[in-house]
């Protein structure tokens, strides 16, 4: 007997009321993207579950892209029987009867959502576990922890088994949150704050400052590449290249240079809120954490921040650089962030940035400077890469990198 589906168990969305069937299609549409490979796949969605019709695909690879996706709070392979207790026994057996080894135990959950189904689920457990307990000699019944565990479930168009549930990204489905830029450097913080993000339901969509010559092409491909990973979790990412070497320049000879680093903080947030606003979204994400280098003391904050009022997402702000070591290792980017390439932003520091800049200092060196025709060039010369989670660097790309 092979499984021949897949049950998709809800997360929070059980307690979304009236947005439920909202949820409920984003879920459906995200899952039916991630698995566009896998043609023959039907899925059904219910308001309780979801179920993924296999129709012979390979579910060792569907799973490892429903891990990815957010909304999920766990599945399970499963096979769906005929309401006799006969077939119920008899599949129940085979399906643990592929599990056993040597003193491993087991048990039986049943549920009777059904409940004009002749056994409730006290029953259920009796008839199925004794069946099974009398057909593999040496197999224990252990209630508390047992090695294998088969869930019968009944409900009214069938009964379906299964021995194992795996579990879910949780978070929302990808995209009922609305839409969010979020400012991607090639460092460790800002893929993880992405993620982040994108797990309560934003799509993201990620903003990258570089400045060739003074930055490698090797650079722009790390942020390329962190993007790409990032897009696993849903489907792809826009990705918006600014080119940003005049305005750096301009910077560097222009602002006193205790400040320039506010100061190219302030127009690269600017930059990223015009994007913001030319392609719909509605925050800003970035990462960063308090107190982790000169520019991310509160001060800071506010010197930088005072260019918009568009809300800014910052969900490592009080993490501890382990713990977003942690999350950068689980989600894969950690090795890529990691790479050696300077980014924009490390080429131009000056020895000793002010930690706790003036607002109103900030605002006046910055008025001294006309940056409107550099940032309208900049806002012209953007380029646009749609990157997937098998995003490889084009021919371009690489021609690039030697
Ligand atoms: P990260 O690890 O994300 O690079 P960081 O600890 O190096 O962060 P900073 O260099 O101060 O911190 O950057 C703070 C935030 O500013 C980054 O997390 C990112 O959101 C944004 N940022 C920095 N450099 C760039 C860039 N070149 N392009 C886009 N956003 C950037
Ligand atoms: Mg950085």
């Amino acid at each position: 007997m092979n499984y021949d589906r897949i049950v998709i168990r809800y997360g929070e969305l059980s307690t979304k009321g009236r947005n439920r069937k909202f949820f409920i299609r984003h879920l459906k549409d995200n899952i039916r993207n991630a698995l566009k490979p896998y043609r023959k796949i039907q899925i059904q969605g219910f308001h309780d579950r979801m179920y993924l019709l296999l129709n012979g695909e390979d579910s060792e690879a569907i799973i490892k892209t429903l891990k990815n996706i957010f909304g999920i709070q766990s599945f399970s392979l499963a096979v769906r029987v005929p309401k006799e207790i006969e077939t119920i026994q008899h599949v129940g057996f085979q399906l643990v009867e592929k599990l056993y080894e040597e003193g491993k135990t087991f048990k039986v959950s049943a549920r009777r959502s059904d409940k004009t189904f002749e056994y409730d689920s006290n029953e259920l457990n009796r008839l199925v576990g004794g069946y099974i307990f009398n057909k593999i000699d040496e197999l224990k019944v252990d209630v508390k922890h047992p090695d294998i565990e088969l869930l019968v479930d009944v409900r009214s168009e069938g009964v379906y088994l299964s021995t194992e549930t795996i579990k879910g990204a949780g978070g929302l489905p990808v995209g009922t949150s609305g839409k969010a830029m979020l400012m991607l450097s090639g460092g460790i913080d800002s893929p993880v704050a992405g993620y982040l993000t994108m797990k309560r339901g934003v799509k993201v969509e990620a903003v990258h400052f570089h400045s060739p010559p003074f930055t490698s092409p090797r650079a722009k491909q790390k942020a390329l590449d962190l993007a790409a990973k990032i897009s696993a979790y849903s489907g792809s990412v826009k990705v918006y290249i600014v080119p940003f070497t005049k305005i750096q320049e301009t910077i560097h000879k222009e602002i006193p240079e205790g400040y320039s680093m506010t100061v190219q903080r302030r127009i690269m947030l600017k930059i990223t809120d015009l994007i913001r606003k030319q392609n719909s979204g509605l925050a800003i994400v970035t990462g960063e954490s308090l107190g982790q280098v000169a520019s991310q003391t509160l001060e800071s904050m506010v010197a930088i921040n005072d260019v918009t009022s568009t809300p800014i997402i910052r969900p490592v702000v009080s993490m501890d650089k382990l713990e977003i070591i942690d999350i950068a290792q689980k989600i894969d980017t950690y090795e890529i962030s990691s790479l050696p390439y300077e980014d924009c932003c490390t080429i131009f520091t000056p020895p000793s940035p002010k930690t706790r800049p003036k607002l109103t200092l900030a605002q006046y060196y910055e008025s001294q400077v006309d940056f409107t025709a550099l940032i309208e060039e900049a806002m012209k010369e953007i380029e646009t890469v749609y990157v997937t989670p098998d995003y490889t660097p084009t021919q371009e790309d690489f021609c690039d990198l030697l």
